[in-house]
């Protein structure tokens, strides 16, 4: 019941005893990173209304929901720990999302002995969740009756935030720091940020221009309109307030890949007088030519605002649901591919579609008798008009990024495919494309995209220059008003629509078309062959894989092996620790779907940076400096023991290879020498599998000779190899272009790798990412490496290019390499020796 300035008195929603937050068994909860609240231990089956208000969300497991009372307070009450675990089994939910409860309602009841039983705890939580506008004062102590007095809820002075919690002196952390993110805190830098942020228990917040918006939430950081070099203030406010602090500064403060690699914005529309010819901005390059097909949004007729509530609210969410599933399976499907960018693009769409201040915004207009198809559209423009508002052009493209998630959800709703019909060939027109309709156009074998609006930035940009489909942008609306169906010429490397092209014009574009997939064919059909070089030189081009599925993959195309399996898809993303027989099963799958070439399999690379949930390591001062890689044989032996159990039991060992990752001394190789001997002795194997060595810290490479008397093979990790040679963060976005393999340091190194290992007659790899750049091939040939891992799609590409070489002329040239002052030098240099056309 209200009281007196909008406070509020919550009555018990349980009986039993009642606990402070800090005696609660989950860390999130105990830190107060969900909010200020109280807990009680139940006794009884039925969790009740704590106030009259409105249920504002309920779990779609049934185990908890939101009541926002009268006076604003949102009030989160969660049944029990863990309980999303049982999947809704146990709990009848009594209520519905966007229902009107009174004070004692009935709200949830559950199964107490199953919850007992099968969950970490019954201790069910009352979490005040906005505590930014009130706070919070215990009335209980010991036990409570459901009905009786429990909290009372106390309003803040208005307009004021304030960062700590009168009562329970939680400890918070403050900071200025300037914006160096090109173009502000737009969509990634701002899911960057609430990645950031969710990796610690405290509660952080930006402030700018007198407004505040929790990192939390993408649209509260986007509205924010923050620019780049904007001063805000940082806020953090939990247990971990200055850890929180640190990483949000420097989150902030970093210069994205984003930023660095496309500075052009489509802001201004270049102009080309030529007749029959539109000008735009180049997206993603190509040449290409057929029928125009033009492509409309979704129109929605008048909304009479009269619908049934429950049912358009279940229907949004489902909706939702659905787009959430789409948005998963694209996520799956870009992490097999290693699509970075698509990966990160669709992973801010999902933390969009969860994003509060769409989901309040909906709901709310459902509530007022919007159909859900309206209620998404509106929520979603109001966004946009924010985004647009603000007058900055990236800002304005994300309103793009907002678009997609409406149309994507307006086709849920409406029940409606993705039903275009292209013609063979076609390049498709829109006012604007979305993310999601390029995935669907490059599925479709569209020959190229053109925009009436958008940028160059766009994250439709970034997508169709990774499927390395032709897209131009901003070519005005007069590109809208083109026939359906009308021949035309696309260059988009020079930003032209070509609108009457004739048929020389036509047949010239076709034979260069033709030329480009004749050699890409022609390589492809090679794909499998193994590949030398012109003077016989045999270089095996093997694959890097993470999984079965990749693997798969990579045999499809014509990898002579798997010169690099990531064993740590095994161990991330999950609970606990995959057991001996688990691991045996996911490393066989990887040698079955290899035929009978050889599978080289990296024990685990985790710590440092890189934290499982079941296997605590110390915080480290610097993580890539730490225990990672086979240092992890220091503290967690067991770990690695189970891991070479699980190796041994494939089979035929004979094509099962093991690599040790971060190895920097040779007593390193020999201890787990002697443990899988140990290990074969227990399981009474005869046959050893062979033993190699990553080299991918310089003290390895310097020592490649005393290693090599000891380890059948050396595999070279460049990617790390560079970052601990030119100490440059391999992930640092700033410094991207400059942490380069083809430095001279690394040439060196490679160079001292290879002499080291012919000593003892072993052979060297390559399984960092230059072994992927055909531009390194000669120089990595040269210098004697004879076999590269590179990504799956490489492989045709790469033979290719291994058997264009002269391996002696690679060996005399590539010494000379060694001698130049940067990788610029060096890479000038390997496209006038050997140029890639
Ligand atoms: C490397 O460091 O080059 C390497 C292949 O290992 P990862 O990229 O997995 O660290
Ligand atoms: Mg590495």
């Amino acid at each position: 019941m209200p009281d007196n300035n909008n406070d509020l008195t919550l009555s018990a929603p349980l009986s039993g005893p009642v606990l402070t937050l800090g005696n609660v068994p989950d860390d999130v909860f105990a830190s107060g990173a969900m909010g200020d609240g109280i807990a009680i231990d139940p006794l009884n089956d039925c969790l009740h209304a704590p106030c009259a208000g409105v249920v504002i969300h309920v779990a779609r497991t049934g185990h908890a929901l939101t009541i926002r009372a009268d006076n604003g307070a949102e009030v989160l009450l969660h049944v029990g720990i863990d309980t999303v675990e049982l999947q809704g089994e146990g709990f009848a939910l009594l209520v519905q999302q966007g229902a009107r409860v009174s004070n004692g309602q009935p709200l949830v009841r559950f199964d107490l002995d199953r919850i007992a039983r099968q969950c970490k705890s019954l201790v069910s939580l009352i979490i005040l969740t906005n505590g930014e506008q009130f706070e919070l004062r215990p009335v209980a102590v010991n036990a409570v009756k459901v009905g009786e007095a429990l909290l009372r809820i106390v309003a803040r002075q208005a307009g004021v935030v304030q960062p700590v919690m009168a009562d329970t002196a939680e400890a918070h952390a403050s900071a200025s720091v300037r914006i160096t993110h090109r173009g502000g805190l737009h969509a990634r830098p701002a899911a960057l940020i609430r990645k950031t942020a969710q990796g610690f228990s405290s509660l952080s917040q930006l402030h700018f221009a007198g407004k505040s918006a929790s990192c939390a939430s993408l649209i509260g950081l986007m509205g924010l309109g923050i620019g780049e070099q904007d001063e805000v203030q940082v806020t953090c406010r939990g247990q971990d307030c200055d850890a929180a602090l640190q990483a949000l500064v420097a989150a902030l403060s970093l210069t994205t890949a984003e930023a660095v690699q496309a500075p052009v914005i489509a802001a201004a529309r270049p102009v080309n007088r030529e007749a029959g010819v539109l000008q735009g901005v180049c997206a993603a390059p190509g040449l290409v030519c057929g029928p125009l097909f033009r492509l409309n949004s979704i129109e929605l007729p008048e909304d009479p605002r009269n619908h049934a509530r429950h049912e358009q609210l279940q229907h949004l969410d489902s909706a939702l649901e659905q787009v959430r599933g789409e948005i998963r399976n694209t996520l799956e499907h870009a992490r097999q591919r290693q699509a970075v960018e698509e990966e990160e693009i669709f992973a801010a769409h999902l933390a969009l579609l969860e994003d509060p201040t769409l989901l309040e915004a909906a709901t709310a207009a459902i509530e007022h008798g919007s159909a859900a198809t309206h209620a998404w559209r509106d929520a979603i423009q109001a966004q946009c008009a924010v985004l647009l508002g603000l007058g900055k052009p990236l800002f304005a493209e994300r309103a793009n990024d907002l678009r997609d998630l409406q149309q994507r959800v307006l086709r849920a709703l409406l029940g409606e495919a993705w039903q275009f019909e292209l013609p063979a060939g076609a390049i498709v027109v829109a006012h604007e494309l979305t993310p999601s309709d390029l995935l669907q156009l490059s599925a479709q074998n569209a020959a190229g995209i053109c925009m009436a609006e958008g940028g160059a930035t766009s994250h439709v940009a970034i997508l169709a220059r990774g499927k390395d489909l032709p897209c131009v942008v901003a070519l005005g609306s007069e590109v809208l008003a083109i026939t359906q169906g009308q021949r035309v010429v696309l260059d988009a490397a020079n930003g032209r629509l070509e609108l009457n092209p004739d048929d020389a014009r036509h047949a010239q574009v076709h034979q260069i078309r033709d030329a480009q997939k004749q050699r890409r064919q022609l390589q492809q059909a090679q794909a499998h062959a193994a590949a030398s070089t012109l003077d016989g030189v045999g270089i095996e081009v093997a694959a890097n894989v993470a999984s079965s599925s990749e693997a798969q993959i990579a045999y499809d195309n014509g990898a002579d092996g798997v010169g690099l399996l990531r064993t740590e898809f095994l161990f991330v993303d999950r609970r606990t620790a995959p057991d001996e027989q688990e691991q045996r099963q996911a490393y066989q799958a990887v040698m079955d779907a290899m035929g009978d070439k050889s599978v080289i399999i990296r024990t685990i690379d985790v710590g440092g940076d890189k934290q499982l949930d079941y296997l605590p390591l110390p915080a480290e001062a610097n993580p890539v400096l730490g225990l990672r890689g086979i240092r992890m044989a220091q503290v967690r032996p067991e770990l690695l023991d189970q891991q070479l159990r699980a190796l041994l039991q494939v089979s035929p060992l004979q094509r099962c290879r093991i690599l040790l990752p971060m190895v920097s001394e040779v007593d390193e190789l020999l201890h787990i020498r002697q443990r899988l001997d140990e290990l074969c002795a227990e399981l009474q194997l005869t046959q050893r599998p062979e033993l190699g060595v990553m080299i991918e810290v310089p003290a390895a490479a310097l020592m490649a000779e005393q290693l090599a008397e000891h380890a059948d093979f050396l595999s070279i990790g460049t990617n790390d190899l560079s970052q601990y040679t030119l100490a440059m963060d391999r992930d640092h976005a700033g410094l991207a272009a400059r942490v380069d393999a083809l430095h001279p340091a690394l040439l060196r190194l490679i160079a001292q790798t290879c002499s080291g290992a012919a000593k003892h007659g072993r052979w060297v790899g390559v399984c960092g990412a230059l072994a992927s750049d055909p531009l390194a091939t000669p120089v990595l040939v040269g210098l004697g490496v004879r076999e590269l891992s590179v990504s799956p799609p490489q492989i045709a590409a790469i033979k290719d290019r291994v058997r264009h070489l002269d391996a002696a002329q690679c060996r005399q040239l590539s010494q000379a390499l060694l001698n130049l002052s940067s990788a610029g030098a060096v890479r000038q240099a390997c496209q006038h020796h050997w140029p890639l056309s």
